[in-house]
């Protein structure tokens, strides 16, 4: 069963952020909380209840809420990261928040925390990080000691630092992680208890009007009732259990402020002159700072699009799906970002052009939620342990499906993908014989590898479906069929290149001898070969963004 809002649900929800953002949110209110390092309490108070109800999307009916599924919540993500991302952060720790309780919460927690939220739209936090305890949670030093009456644990005291909490110093309800004699488990403490405290706002390099602060727990009662599920020791698997779903919220950030900072590029660029014409018709200039960064952007999408749709179909955890999600968005928007500066020249490196916040915003979606380098490697270790247990059959079947999607839709770069694809199967069983992944280095690297050819794959499908006009009715419909397969063909020569050139290089550079046969073994002549009609894809691409004929 599918879940989620009906389509026109959703679009009224989004337009009425949109009116809402346009009404209390003008540029100038966003450059001067980023420079006072204002957190607009108040107005995140609102969106989250009475005034905008935001948070309902993200309770379950039962409780109250609207049900929004995944897809519906990355659609929401990407809107609000195109205003703010450090708002959009504010609304993100609540929903964080509120996840252990309504994974790993019984019946009645979840009537209870989940009920309040829907009405009285509280601001949550996620206390899980500590100074010792990062990447790797497992390290969390926070304790809680189990309080007995009569040989019975009545509740528990919570003692530790949790430091980086978004909502820390301004949350209602913290979702807390702490060691219990069992293991890690969620305990829910309210604002106000004795002895939470948290520190002054960080000064942060972006996000700078989200609140940010450690949180300081000394000796904080609260009653047994308050560990979440009611066991100890589930703490871990709980975090685990939404990561596919929070990580695709990260990678739609990552998404909407990519896209926000290249729209503000595209549309300076056909105003400033330069050499006697707009810049926007200087191929030098859009080939290198437009149209790759919207194809990067595009292919992310059709990443996330394909795994909020199999998340709501209820196909499990997906936590690795989330994990390329988050990874490929982030990094395809952080560079995006970068790039809109350039492409604004002076004027894109002041504070008024807005680029210049934005990428310092977006930096953060590559680290929070789990870290590139943390996402690689889960990339890498997930999809290893896939090619071991077909015996390297894995990416080569996925190929010969893209290659029969190439004989019914041949404008799809379905064939390219799939040259990529075998090509990265090779590469896996090369490191296998050669038993490479003992460097992690290696296996972070082919996790990079990975995510390429899959959303190449997720982005030369999505255009197979544009044609046939099957796109979900929720999907973004921002570009025409001919447009999107154009797109597909570049990131799919885009993602062989890269395994014949990073990919290769890879393995020979891991390899304790040479290895003469592998070019052709992962048929470096055929993926030189597509490259063919790279250059004239791109300027489609680019006559399309800025609605010239041709495009
Ligand atoms: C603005 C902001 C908001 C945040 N909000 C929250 C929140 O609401 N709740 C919460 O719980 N946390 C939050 N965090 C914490 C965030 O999730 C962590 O910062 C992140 O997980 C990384 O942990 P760390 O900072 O300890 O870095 P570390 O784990 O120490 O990592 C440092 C570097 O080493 C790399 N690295 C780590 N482990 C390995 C490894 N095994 N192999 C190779 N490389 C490795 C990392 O990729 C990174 O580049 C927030 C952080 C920030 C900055």
């Amino acid at each position: 069963m599918t879940t989620g809002l009906d389509c026109d649900v959703l679009e009224m929800t989004l337009d009425a952020f949109r009116r809402y953002a346009d009404d209390a949110l003008p540029e100038s209110r966003l450059l001067d909380m980023d420079a006072t390092e204002e957190f607009p309490a108040e107005l995140v108070r609102g969106m989250c209840g009475d005034e905008l109800g935001i948070q309902l999307l993200f309770v379950p009916e039962e409780y109250g809420g609207m049900g929004g599924g995944a897809f519906d919540v990355y659609r929401l993500c990407e809107l609000m990261a195109r205003v703010d991302l450090g708002i959009a952060t504010g609304v993100l720790a609540t929903f964080l928040g509120s996840d252990p309780i309504r994974v790993g919460g019984s019946e009645e927690q979840r009537q209870r925390w989940m009920g309040q939220l829907a009405e009285e739209g509280l601001l949550m936090a996620y206390a899980a990080t500590e100074p010792q305890a990062g990447s790797d949670l497992g390290a969390l030093r926070t304790v809680a000691k189990p309080i007995k009456e009569n040989g019975s644990i009545n509740g528990y005291e919570i003692t530790g630092a949790k430091q980086w909490i978004s909502n820390g110093a301004v949350a209602d309800l913290y979702s807390v992680l702490a060691m219990a004699p069992g293991g890690p488990s969620w305990f829910v403490v309210e604002q106000g208890t004795e002895g939470l405290s948290y520190g002054k706002p960080e000064d942060k390099h972006g996000i700078r009007d989200s609140n940010t602060a450690s949180v300081l727990l000394d000796d904080v009662y609260v009653p047994v009732d308050h560990l979440l599920g009611n066991e100890e020791g589930q703490g871990l698997v709980q975090a685990q259990k939404v990561f596919g779903y929070t990580r695709l919220m990260v990678a739609a950030f990552g998404l909407g402020c990519g896209w926000e900072a290249m729209d503000r590029a595209l549309a300076y660029s056909q105003e400033r002159i330069q050499a006697g014409g707009p810049l926007s018709e200087k191929q030098g200039y859009t080939h290198k700072l437009i149209v790759p960064h919207v194809i990067r952007l595009e292919a992310g999408r059709a990443f996330i699009e394909q795994t909020a749709l199999r998340l709501d179909a209820g196909e499990g955890t997906l936590i690795t799906e989330g994990a390329i999600a988050k990874y490929y968005s982030s990094e395809a928007g952080n560079a995006a970002a970068e790039a809109a500066i350039q492409a604004l020249g002076g004027y894109g490196y002041t504070r008024e052009y807005m680029v210049e916040k934005i990428k310092r915003d977006v930096r953060i979606t590559t680290i929070y939620e789990g870290t590139s380098e943390i996402m690689e490697m889960t990339i890498g270790r997930d999809r290893w342990q896939a090619h071991l247990k077909t015996r390297g059959a894995h990416y080569h079947e996925q190929a010969t499906a893209l290659e029969r999607l190439h004989l019914q839709k041949p404008e799809i770069g379905a064939d390219t993908a799939a040259l990529a694809m075998h090509a990265l199967a090779e590469l896996l069983e090369r490191c296998r014989q050669e038993r490479l992944t003992r460097n992690q280095h290696v296996l972070f690297r082919l996790g990079e590898l990975i995510s390429h050819v899959e959303c190449a794959d997720a982005l030369s499908r999505r255009a197979g479906l544009s044609l046939d006009h099957q796109l979900d009715d929720k999907a973004d419909q921002r570009f025409q069929p001919g447009i999107l397969a154009a797109m597909a063909r570049i990131q799919a020569r885009d993602a062989a290149a890269k395994m014949a050139g990073d990919g290769l290089r890879l393995v020979i550079g891991a390899a304790a001898t040479p290895q003469p046969d592998l070019a052709d073994t992962m048929q470096l002549g055929a993926i030189y070969a597509a490259q063919l009609g790279l250059i004239s894809d791109m300027t489609t691409v680019a006559d399309a963004l800025y609605g010239r004929p041709g495009g």
